[in-house]
């Protein structure tokens, strides 16, 4: 075996041995040992002081990795719930901790690195799949993006994407990871080794199961309303939907397309699904919702999605108010008004709900969840942090289509 070749992976044991971690954190450790420093109890808190392109909220995600790298380390933690909606600030300009840690710092100083990694890019998923799924409504949104990004970390994205809002997973191992049954179409291949669209659509309706839907990919070699036609005529009854995937290069107006295939559609009096994918985003579905289209695949705007840049500061050292330039000192509440969903960050220790402008009550949203390294709450399922994102994404607004 080549001794260069392998896939580039770490171990979950590597990775909490720190091995995933910055070089500073292990040489901080070292001097630490030498000068007899460290144990020092601190409070850590990680916030994002803006969020990526025109986001004004964001879905916080990752927390499950998180805790259980952190189990049985002698610290407590206090987050938001997996899922919650936040603010980057508070309506006072205050940053929103989305979590904090207390314990003596030596206990998770090497781990900065991979706790930001498992809520940094979770998190910007997580967003992306929220704002699609807040667009396309009652529309179904497929998870077509892995193959855009590493496969080590399928599972990851693909969690992240459905917790977010998406309905479906193309992905094997993802759909596993969240306990749903993935879902897919057919890929040009097929027509390909077919020759012939007809053979390629007759061939998958012979041969797959009855449960797994017609999907018929219409755009491989001819126009997308001839290839329409031979579906319907190769699946008849069994045919689900027809998906448009047209290459960017001849597209033009996909919404246009999509117009035109419903158009022909309904001259035969033939009801199906339109399944739109290629290039898909929040800012283009209102207008192929608008042409008619049934659901979305979106591929790499969802898996490639801008990271949040959350960072980690201490901001209490034994008792006393500390901070780095550019942050604010002391354990924090972030309290958000139920209603417009307002952030107001204020000191943990002073226990009066804050009111929103709008006259609404604020909630406090960080919770204990580590006690002394013991995970006290019962963590939920990737099907009840979903739903409870879907809850909280009927009160923000699509602000980006303003
Ligand atoms: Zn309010």
């Amino acid at each position: 075996m080549d001794k260069n070749l392998g896939f580039h992976l770490v171990g979950e044991e590597e990775i909490k041995k720190g091995k995933t971690t910055d070089i500073y954190f292990e040489n901080t450790m070292d001097i630490f040992e030498q000068k007899g420093v460290g144990d020092e109890n601190v409070v850590a808190e990680f916030t994002a002081s803006s969020f990526p392109s025109d986001w004004s909220w964001a879905v916080f995600c990752g927390l499950d990795e998180v805790l259980h790298l952190l189990e049985g380390k002698d610290i407590d933690i206090y987050s938001l719930k997996e899922g919650t909606i936040f603010r980057s600030e508070g309506r006072d300009g205050v940053f929103t901790p989305v979590l904090w840690i207390e314990g003596p710092y030596k206990e998770f100083c090497i781990y900065e690195t991979p706790i930001l990694g498992f809520v940094c890019h979770p998190t910007g998923v997580a967003t992306k799949s929220a704002r699609v799924n807040k667009v396309a409504g009652d529309s179904t949104v497929m998870s077509f993006g892995i193959r855009r990004m590493h496969p080590g970390i399928a599972t990851v994205i693909d969690r992240s994407a459905y917790i977010g809002g998406c309905d479906g997973i193309s992905c094997i191992a993802g759909a596993q990871e969240v306990g749903i049954e993935p879902q897919g179409t057919m890929p040009h291949a097929l027509t390909i080794i077919f020759d012939d669209p007809k053979k390629a659509f007759e061939a998958f309706d012979e041969a797959l199961p009855e449960d797994v839907p017609r999907i018929a990919l219409v755009d491989t070699y001819y126009d997308e309303k001839k290839e329409t036609m031979m579906a319907v005529e190769a699946m008849g009854e069994n045919l689900y939907g027809v998906r448009l995937d047209t290459p960017s290069s001849r597209r033009g107006d996909l919404g246009k397309i999509a117009e035109e295939v419903i158009w022909e559609l309904e001259r035969k009096g033939v009801e199906t699904k339109i399944i739109c994918s290629g290039g898909i985003d929040e800012y283009y579905i209102p207008k192929l919702k608008e042409a008619g289209a049934d659901s979305f695949g979106v591929g790499t705007s969802i898996s490639n999605a801008r990271t949040v840049n959350f960072a980690m500061d201490i901001v209490e050292k034994e008792g006393d108010m500390v901070a780095k330039r550019g942050k604010f000192s002391g354990k924090k509440q972030a309290y958000r008004c139920p209603k417009c969903f307002t952030y107001d960050i204020r000191a943990w220790d002073e226990k009066e709900k804050p009111e929103c402008d709008c006259g609404s009550e604020m909630e406090p949203m960080l919770e204990k969840v580590m006690e002394d390294g013991e995970i006290i709450v019962d963590y939920p399922e990737a099907s009840e942090i979903r739903d409870y994102v879907l809850d909280q994404l009927s009160k923000v607004e699509a602000d980006w289509l303003e």
